[in-house]
């Protein structure tokens, strides 16, 4: 059975998420600071760690950091609402999934079970990146050129150094080109999954891919969403 850690400072919480994962059927662990939670994440049984970000000792942010250097176990960050800076962060330092408090528990189980189903899938090598039968090059009027093995991209010959998020979400574009795509559409391509409304996460990650490129790659399409020419 898969083993989860709980990185959680409020003990009615953390308590409350363990009673719902045990139940569930999983193995738990818990650490109420950044630094014992970094140390229990580190020795490496874990298929899977909730990371809350307003910690003692270590934020959970640095305790990603300090995480990602040694170890893929999948993340989910637990965010304070409204925070899209935590979430964008934690996302590009290599987190798997947030979910926002106060959170429904079903919603937390269901996103484990996408993760553990997912890293299971890699596991076994049917992962979803680098699929056959995908053109390995893909390239826009505008000037983007991206190779999807290499993960390369190139604005009009020069390299632009995309995150990972980053990349994915051109991707998605550029597969798409002349298709008005609407940001819930690019979350659940993007993601895999929806992200209940928290759409502004696109917004995000557009500004920062225009901010290395040009404004003219992606347009906006008012009242809709993102569309690549
Ligand atoms: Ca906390």
């Amino acid at each position: 059975m898969s083993r989860i850690l709980i990185i959680e400072d409020e003990e009615k919480i953390s308590r409350f998420v363990e009673l719902e994962l045990m139940h569930e059927g999983y193995e738990t662990g818990k650490a109420a600071d950044g630094r014992s939670g970094l140390e229990e994440a580190l020795k490496g049984d874990y298929d899977l760690v909730i990371l809350d970000i307003m910690l003692p000792e270590l934020s959970g942010i640095e305790v990603l950091r300090r995480l990602r250097k040694e170890s893929a176990v999948p993340v989910i960050l637990l965010t304070a609402r409204d925070s899209v800076t935590d979430k964008v962060t934690g996302l590009d330092m290599g987190a798997n999934d947030y979910i926002t408090k106060p959170f429904a528990i079903e919603e937390l189980l269901a996103r484990i079970r996408v993760i553990l189903r997912n890293a299971e899938a890699q596991a076994e090598g049917r992962g979803s990146d680098g699929g056959k039968g995908d053109p390995a090059v893909l390239s826009s009027d505008c000037g983007i050129e991206m190779n999807t093995d290499s993960h390369a991209v190139h604005y009009k010959g020069k390299a632009v150094e995309l995150t990972n998020r980053e990349f994915i979400l051109l991707k998605i574009l550029m597969e798409n080109r002349g298709v008005a795509m609407s940001r819930e559409r690019l979350l659940s391509e993007a993601w895999g999954y929806d992200y209940y409304g928290e759409t502004n996460i696109i917004d995000v990650y557009v500004r920062y891919i225009r901010q290395k490129t040009s404004d003219d790659v992606i347009r906006t399409i008012r009242g809709v969403g993102y569309m690549m020419e």
